[in-house]
């Protein structure tokens, strides 16, 4: 063997060797052991230059040093923590407390750049109880009977009263609540499927469901309240006597929460005849879902004792009660109006209101500890209300867009047959799986005890822009048929209801500019958590020992992520250990890929760019996509697990992964283009896409076969719209739809008939309603075949068709003020009213006032809706 081949293989072995132990995370003092044998054994058997031996023995001094723990800690670890504190992103309490809520999951594996799937896997798949079944089959389906979406939207402003009674008597508003209160006491995952399956029916009912068993007085009360308080509330809340909301945001305080202004003053006070220590409350609060008709407010304010009459603090920060709304100088039943969908939403003000000290939730013992108890319950509340609304309209969307354009005929072809149109059927079938996944997997997880904050970001930003997606293409590929309002619109309010979503419970932008990767970062981040407490400990030489043995565990962590990364970059992920030998097989290893060059990149942009990450978004926000997509892709493998691995779903599992892992890499590109440190963004790419950007996004043939998926009736296309309401009935567009593609599909061999009859000249109209009578007469078709074709043609004719109405029947907004669906006006900015002069009046549903404002519009005349008929 020639020289040169002999020193190329002694090269490969100290290389590959490296790779291998860095690869596999072998301990620091087996792999010194591993490389010291192999570099004698060189210097034994091999023919070397000094000077090459040399450059080995340093790289080897390198690996020795971090084993003499007391020197490394002296001369390495002690003047690095001075830096490094000089480094730390100044954080307020509130950023700390929001940083610290929750756990971690799946999410700290996809962190760690090797993530364990057994963990993933073990998982049990959620399933619903007996109970929980039940309810969804029976109230839940008759909830959805009820609500009828034009009548609640533009004729009526509100649910109808039967609906809010059914509402209280069936619990809905105590799904969180336990049995021992009179609550239902439904798992998180049986509370997103009622809340997807009414979103697929009508946002009011959802939005009205989704608050009380989300982040509000329930949930707070169940996690922080005293037991008196338990017991004063939780029973009326069961029962649905109680209506809570919970009141934060001010028009001073959206996104920053914890700017709010309202107060809390501590003072003596006159409560039931007798003098008392309690809290003098003013608030100004806006955008609250329910407060025009709540009869309880939690209340998030600042509390200050400035006569020090419970301590000795003057300031206690923000803190939360619950507040009667009947008590004095509380102002509720105006009306804010959110982009046409009438779910019970206002502003509510106080002035001067005296509450007891016992008013606040948990007792004096929680005042100033209001904002850790929301962003607590956040961590949970946001994996499930909002992101299951968003898979419920997704699902909703899908078995409708499937349908109609199977339908709809243009150019003598269902339109569903363009392959135009065929994309926009893909993603609106491939989005709809990656919400259902995400939805189903994390509850399941929620179930399980985890309280997984990232994720619950995660799925809050990405279900909701996904069920925006969702709702545009389903618009674009119904036609105008979407965009002519009336009864027989199924789809303008819930397009009109997306950006509702994107904005409360943290606005999109900010949750995945600020949130998302911000909170993951530290919180999943194997090390920087420990790094960061070490630092900030009072006793500086245990602080020390804590952060030495984190930080060498954080660069042996970055090795092996580079090794990782490199390895798996440069074989396609080919050899990488996943857990299962299926045809998903590949897509755990592309996560496995990701997950390592992301482990990577993160460390060495915290490394580079320290605190000023924070405030560089672009960036931050661009690795916390890429963490989205690797979590979403994970949950859409797990979830095809959990439903027993259907044949029939393996496109749409394909077809989600490949898109997020194809974004993922699209998102590591960005990074790199615009990452500020260019030798470091060089050095990246050269271990993240040595072979370049190689992972494609789905193919034309592969998004063919979801058109197929959702535009066939069968098993795939059900369990995609599993909690979709689509029973057959009358104002039930689903149940419709789905009927006539069926007719659909057995009328096709008369169809197929009628076809060949004018290839033979037998009749002549191009036109399905006039060729079933020439066909007939011709006797193509026999006279019962005909009726059936007929009864299959009216009924897609009434499906295609839209409404229309009188001059007079589309009023002018602001003029029709007898209408609470187009309310009286009233600016933030004018000039205050005293609520002496005009009090605000509050007519909470089921009140007199609110019965006789029903009554009135029941005498009222009805939108006609007049049909017209477009052509099938
Ligand atoms: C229909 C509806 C129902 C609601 N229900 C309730 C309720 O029941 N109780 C309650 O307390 N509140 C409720 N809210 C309030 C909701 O939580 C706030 O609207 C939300 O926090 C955003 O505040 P804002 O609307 O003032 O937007 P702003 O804070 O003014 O934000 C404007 C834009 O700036 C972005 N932004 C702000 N800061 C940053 C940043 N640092 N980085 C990047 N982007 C940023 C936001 O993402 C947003 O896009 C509701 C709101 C709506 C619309």
């Amino acid at each position: 063997m020639s020289a040169f081949l002999i020193s190329l293989a002694w090269f490969l072995l100290f290389f590959g060797g490296a790779i291998y132990l860095a690869y596999n995370r072998v301990n620091l003092l087996t792999s010194t052991v591993t490389m010291g044998a192999l570099l004698l054994a060189y210097m034994l058997y091999g023919s070397w230059h000094p000077l090459w031996l040399l450059v080995l023995i340093v790289a080897y001094g390198a690996l020795v040093v971090p084993n003499l723990t007391e020197f490394r800690r002296e001369k390495i670890t002690r003047p690095a923590l001075d830096i490094y504190r000089t480094m730390l992103p100044s954080m307020s309490a509130t950023e700390k407390e929001a940083l610290e809520a929750g756990n971690t999951w799946w999410d700290g594996e996809l962190f760690s750049g090797m993530p364990d799937w057994d963990k993933l896997m073990s998982f049990p798949a959620p399933r619903l109880s007996e109970e929980e079944q039940a309810f969804l089959d029976g109230p839940c389906e008759e909830l959805c009977r009820m609500l009828d979406d034009w009548d609640i939207s533009h004729e009526r402003g509100d649910m109808p009263p039967e609906a809010w009674s059914f509402i209280k008597k069936h619990k809905f508003f105590a799904m969180i609540i336990p049995k021992q209160y009179g609550g239902l006491e439904f798992s998180a995952y049986a509370n997103a499927m009622v809340i997807a399956k009414l979103a697929s029916r009508n946002s009011t009912a959802s939005s009205t469901v989704g608050v009380p068993n989300s982040l509000g007085p329930a949930e707070l009360l169940l996690h922080y309240g005293t037991d008196e308080q338990k017991e004063r509330w939780l029973p009326g809340l069961a029962s649905g006597d109680e209506i809570p909301c919970f009141a934060l945001t001010s028009p001073q305080a959206g996104s920053d929460a914890a700017a709010l202004i309202d107060s809390g003053i501590v003072c003596k006070g006159s409560w039931e005849g007798k003098e008392t220590i309690g809290i003098r409350l003013n608030w100004d609060k806006r955008y609250i879902t329910l407060a025009p008709v709540a009869t309880v407010l939690g209340l998030a304010f600042k509390l200050y004792d400035p006569e020090h009459l419970i301590g000795n603090q003057e300031e206690y920060g923000i803190t939360a009660a619950l507040i009667p709304t009947d008590l004095p100088g509380v102002e509720i039943g105006r009306r804010h109006y959110p982009l046409n969908i009438p779910f019970q939403n206002g502003p509510t003000s106080g002035k001067d209101v005296f509450v007891p000290l016992d008013f606040i939730i948990g007792g004096i013992e929680n005042a100033g500890k209001g904002w850790k108890m929301l962003v607590e319950l956040l961590s949970v509340g946001r994996a499930i209300t909002l992101p299951s609304t968003a898979a419920g309209g997704g699902q909703a969307a899908s078995y409708a867009a499937g349908a109609y354009t199977q339908l709809r005929r243009q150019f003598n072809l269902p339109v569903a047959k363009f392959e135009g149109v065929g994309e926009a059927l893909a993603r609106i079938a491939g989005h709809t799986y990656i919400m259902n996944a995400a939805v189903s997997v994390t509850a399941g997880a929620i179930d399980q005890g985890e309280k997984p904050a990232v994720p619950s970001a995660i799925l809050k930003y990405h279900c909701t822009e996904l069920g925006r997606k969702v709702a545009n293409d389903a618009m674009d590929v119904h036609g105008g048929k979407a965009i002519m309002m009336g009864p027989k619109n199924y789809l303008g309010r819930p397009y009109m209801a997306t950006p509702i979503a994107i904005t409360v419970e943290g606005a999109n932008i900010l949750t995945r500019s600020l949130i998302i990767f911000g909170q993951g970062a530290i919180r999943c981040h194997p090390y920087v958590l420990r790094e960061l407490q070490a630092a900030e400990d009072r006793d500086s030489e245990r602080g020390l020992i804590e952060f030495d043995d984190a930080l060498f565990s954080h660069i042996g962590y970055a090795i092996s992520n580079a090794a990782r990364a490199f390895f798996l970059a440069l074989t396609h992920a080919k050899f990488s250990r996943v857990p299962l030998n299926t045809p998903t097989r590949r897509y755990y290893q592309n996560v496995n890929r990701y997950s390592a060059a992301f482990a990577l990149t993160t460390d060495f942009a915290m490394l580079t760019l320290g605190g000023k990450l924070k405030i560089r978004e672009l960036l931050s926000a661009r690795l916390g996509d890429v963490l989205s997509c690797m979590y979403l892709a994970s949950a859409v493998l797990k979830h095809f697990e959990n439903q027993g691995r259907r044949a029939t779903d393996l496109p749409l599992v394909e077809w989600s992964v490949r898109t997020l892992m194809y974004h993922a890499q699209e998102q590591l590109h960005s990074f790199l283009r615009n990452f500020p440190n260019r030798p470091v963004a060089f050095l990246l790419r050269c271990i993240i896409f040595p072979r370049g950007r190689t992972y494609s996004s789905p193919s034309d043939e592969l998004g063919g076969k979801l058109v197929a998926l959702i535009t066939k009736t069968g098993e795939a296309r059900e369990r995609l719209s599993e909690q979709a309401y689509r029973e057959l009935a009358a104002n039930s567009p689903l149940g419709l739809l789905q009927e006539a593609l069926q007719l659909s599909e057995q009328h096709l061999p008369l169809e197929q008939k009628l076809r060949q009859a004018r290839r033979e000249g037998l009749i002549r109209s191009e036109y399905l309603g006039h060729q079933i009578g020439e066909a007939e007469r011709a006797e193509v078709i026999s006279k019962a075949e005909a009726a059936e074709l007929r009864d299959y043609h009216e009924k897609v004719r009434f499906l295609m068709s839209v409404d229309d109405f009188s001059p007079d029947e589309i009023g002018r907004p602001g003029h029709n003020t007898d209408n609470p669906a187009v309310p009286e006006m009233a600016h933030e900015d004018a000039p205050a009213v005293p609520a002496a002069e005009e009090p605000r009046t509050k007519k909470p549903a089921g009140s007199k006032a609110a019965k006789k404002a029903a009554k009135k519009k029941a005498g009222k005349k009805k939108t006609s809706g007049k049909q017209s008929a477009t052509t099938s």
